[in-house]
């Protein structure tokens, strides 16, 4: 039996971060910069007006009062996107937009606000500052300067900057795509009749979409029967699209479990169990030409779903490039009460509540409680030789929503 740790850092050491790809900055949002990025020119790249106004020279303004506004002719005007071929000499006013160059001569922008936005001669009915409503030049961003560094975690806050620089497309550590395959004869495709002894594939949704938040590309495959040969040409054909293999089932002592089977056939496979509750029984591997890494997880939807937490998602961050692989883990007080194993980790669903506590969720602990699955937005972590946990005691929780960066 190997503890968590052990078997955590087994998996982590069988795959790899992916190779860095040059990606359209429409298709980054999610992925880890695999270059520095330095800014091509200036932010902004030319003086220009932060109003919709008129630009001025602010000294003929110094009069300019409700009761008495000045009039000046308007020359010119400028929406963005233009710049005036005018130089603005005293006495004139060039109507200007938000964003549009500053022109010539001109030292400041009254808004249009103060005036009566006349379009021939505008009335001006308030003085105004040396320098007003101008954004100047590299007051953001330098040209040259390293606005972000390789290893930054690109999101739409980053793109925005990054195509404001002047790059539309970068080179990133693209997305894993992950292949998620359930096995199991009973397996049918839900919103389909149930006869009696199949049930409904859960765990290839809920591992798709798992997968998916941990800012992975997931898809997700139709059951497979517990049939070796199905799976063998099942799994042949994923290894030439997948970065990495996901199944959920037939990994555990049961008779009718081919994927070992299958896995070690097409590569090599190791079997192992994990001191923790639930998912004990868990393998990984590699299979086809190219080495493609497979994890198998068990088939109890909880199980399934800890495990993906526990090991696969820190996996899919390698991949992605990422330091920080895992999820931190919290203080909480319980609300409620838990026994558990002494020789296993184990991993209890709870929520949050008010005042930074959890409770504990569902019906019970098993791991096929699916109704307690999904209320949890939280894993209390029993760590092994803690056979008991009383209300109001201080536990370690892991917080399993969010957290694609
Ligand atoms: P196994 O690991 O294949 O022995 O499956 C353990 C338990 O999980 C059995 O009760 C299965 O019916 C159930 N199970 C397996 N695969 C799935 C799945 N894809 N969706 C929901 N339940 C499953
Ligand atoms: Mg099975």
């Amino acid at each position: 039996m190997l503890t968590v740790a052990q078997y955590l850092n087994l998996v982590l050491d069988s795959v790899t971060e992916l190779p860095p790809m040059e990606l359209p900055i429409s298709e980054v949002n999610g992925c880890v910069l695999a270059e520095d990025i330095y800014a091509r020119w200036p932010l902004p790249s030319f003086n220009n007006s932060s109003m919709d106004g008129y630009a001025v020279i602010s000294a003929d303004l110094v009069d300019a009062s409700e009761s008495s506004p000045v009039i000046l002719p308007v020359v010119d005007d400028i929406p963005a996107g233009f710049k005036s071929l005018e130089t603005l000499h005293s006495g004139q006013a060039i109507r200007i937009m938000t964003g549009a160059p500053m022109p010539a001569g001109a030292d400041s922008v009254i808004p249009i606000e103060s005036t009566d936005g006349g379009s021939e001669s505008v009335q001006i009915r308030a003085s105004i500052d040396l320098g007003s409503c101008i954004r100047h030049e590299g007051e953001d961003v330098k040209a040259g300067d390293l606005v972000l560094g390789k290893g930054t975690f690109i999101g739409p806050r980053q793109i925005a900057l990054i195509a404001a620089v002047g790059h539309g497309s970068i080179s990133v550590v693209p997305k894993p795509r992950v292949a998620v395959l359930a096995t199991g004869s009973e397996l049918v495709e839900p919103g389909t009749e149930l006869k009696f002894g199949l049930i409904s594939d859960s765990n290839s949704f809920l591992i798709t979409a798992a997968a998916n938040d941990s800012g992975a590309d997931a898809y997700r495959l139709p059951p497979a029967q517990d049939d070796e040969d199905k799976l063998i040409h099942i799994l042949e054909d994923q290894v030439h699209r997948a970065d990495l293999i996901v199944t959920t089932g037939g990994v555990s002592m049961g008779a009718y479990d081919p994927v070992k089977a299958a896995f070690l056939k097409l590569g090599t496979a190791e079997f192992h169990k994990v001191a923790m509750q639930p998912g004990m029984p868990q393998g990984f591997g590699s299979v086809g030409d190219l080495a493609i890494p497979i994890i198998t997880l068990p088939g109890n939807p909880v199980s399934a779903y800890i495990s993906f937490e526990t090991f696969i998602r820190p996996a899919i961050r390698k991949m992605r490039g990422l330091g920080t692989l895992q999820r931190p883990l919290q203080s909480a007080t319980i609300r409620g009460e838990l026994n558990s194993p002494v020789d296993k980790v184990q991993f209890a669903r709870a929520r949050f509540i008010e005042g930074g506590q959890v409770e504990p969720v569902g019906t019970g602990q098993g791991s096929h409680v699916l109704g307690g699955l999904a209320q949890a937005d939280a894993l209390i972590v029993i760590p092994m030789g803690v056979d008991r946990i009383a209300s109001g005691d201080e536990v370690r929780v892991i917080n399993v929503t969010g957290g694609l960066a």
